[in-house]
């Protein structure tokens, strides 16, 4: 891989999904995805984007206190991602990847992989952290609470894309209640108008 990478945007916030929900984190969107999900809450990983050099994506990042990215997209695994993640973790940065799964070999230098399969007739059984799935009014959950794993799987409503969705949150929270191995994810940054 050349030491490039294409970026749509680089932000600091509050990750409002999963197990570090709640952590200020440096979020790094990269470009382009091999799906075309109807519920993409991101078009933005199809527009513009620059070609950035690692020391010029760790200029931008490093100004900040803060030592936890999140690497995400669009389908980051798109790319080899591993010479950059261990550039980062060089710099005592905690690497996170957000993932649907395409590539978990392009991301596996990761600290923490957050898998999110958008086609539940193939689930992959290994190579992440925590698993994620999305569901809407009337997204079908039966894949979803029969899915086996010793990974936290995480319920995440089917927001809009800068607000909560409160049907598809409600689904969510009787889900969870019904199946309590389950675990919910809000998506905490849109309840607090936060990027
Ligand atoms: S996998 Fe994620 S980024 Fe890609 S199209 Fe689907 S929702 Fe959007």
């Amino acid at each position: 891989m050349n030491k490039r990478i294409r970026v749509t945007s680089i932000f600091y916030s509050i990750q409002g999904e999963g197990q570090h929900v709640g952590v200020p984190s440096l979020f790094i969107r990269l470009h382009g995805c091999n799906l075309k999900c109807s519920f993409c809450d991101d078009n933005l990983h199809r527009g513009d984007y620059t070609e950035r050099t690692f020391d010029e994506i760790y200029d931008s990042i490093s100004k900040y206190e803060c030592k936890r990215v999140v690497i995400t997209g669009g389908e980051p695994s798109l790319y080899n991602l591993n010479p950059f993640i261990k550039y980062l973790k060089k710099r005592a940065y905690y690497v996170c990847v957000e993932s649907n799964g395409y590539s978990f070999a392009n991301i596996q230098e990761a600290d923490w992989i957050t898998y999110s399969p958008k086609e539940w007739y193939e689930i992959e059984e290994y190579g992440y952290d925590e698993l994620k799935f999305i569901v809407g009014r009337d997204t079908d959950i039966e894949k979803i609470v029969s899915f086996e794993t010793d990974k936290p799987i995480y319920i995440q409503p089917m927001n809009h894309f800068d607000k909560p969705d409160m049907q598809s949150v409600k689904r969510c929270v009787d889900l969870v209640l019904q199946y309590p191995h389950l675990r919910l994810s809000v998506q905490l940054h849109k309840f607090l108008g936060l990027k």
